[in-house]
């Protein structure tokens, strides 16, 4: 079993849950710490040293939106939201307060380790500070240096919004952006509420990268929430 550096902390009110959280991470070799509130988990954030906070919103004492919102006045910690079905609202509420991702009830074992692992990857590319010029996912590759977009090895046209669409997608690839965050990306906060260009937008890059545009292979929907290019 390889064992892990990187110390999870588990926030979760419900014993069940957070007992098979935990089962999976020991499983996995990752050391991890338990808070059942939002208070305790605040208070643990600041005296332990952690490295990714698992979250669920529904927390008996403070919510867990307030508790994002609190790590995030003075830190950066990854934040893996958990949160039941049917909240597509409360899962973008979480990631636009500064959540990085969200997994939703109930999760495997599999999609749980899956998504700490993206989590704690963009947590490294930030400590080290070394933002590759190029980035890939699968067939398809951009570099942020030239401002050019490849597939299959072949030079894509994209016009430049596109360009910075995919730019933006890729560089969180494996995350969720919401649709509002992508719009203040690409148009800034003013103009940031046309969501019919972006669709029209999303569709222009689809029909370039995707073989079957209507079956995307790259970037998927998150419905009601926003898009996620699939991880490298
Ligand atoms: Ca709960």
């Amino acid at each position: 079993m390889h064992t892990h550096k990187e110390t999870i902390l588990v926030v979760e009110d419900d014993p069940k849950i957070r007992n098979f959280i935990c089962y999976t991470l020991k499983q996995e070799g990752y050391p991890f710490l338990t808070s059942s509130s939002g208070k305790d988990a605040l208070s643990t954030v600041v005296s332990q040293s952690v490295d990714l906070m698992l979250l669920d919103l529904g927390l008996p004492d403070i919510d867990g939106m307030e508790v994002i919102q609190t790590v995030r006045q003075w830190s950066e910690l990854p934040i893996l939201v958990v949160s039941a079905r049917d909240r597509d609202n409360e899962k973008a509420d979480a990631l636009d307060s500064g959540a990085d991702d969200y997994l939703t009830k109930p999760f495997s074992a599999t999609e749980l380790m899956a998504r700490i692992r993206v989590a704690l990857r963009h947590l490294q590319r930030v400590q080290k500070d070394q933002s590759p010029t190029v980035l890939t996912v699968g067939e398809l590759s951009i570099d942020l240096e030239k401002h050019l977009v490849y597939l299959h090895g072949t030079e894509l046209h994209v016009t430049p919004l596109e360009y910075n669409l995919l730019a933006l997608l890729m560089k969180n690839a494996g995350k969720v952006l919401t649709t509002q965050y992508i719009l203040n990306e690409l148009y800034g906060p003013r103009y940031g509420s046309d969501t019919q260009a972006l669709r029209a937008l999303m569709a222009g890059l689809r029909r370039k990268i995707e073989k079957e545009p209507a079956k995307p292979r790259y970037i998927l929907t998150e419905i009601g929430v926003g898009y996620r290019m699939i991880g490298e």
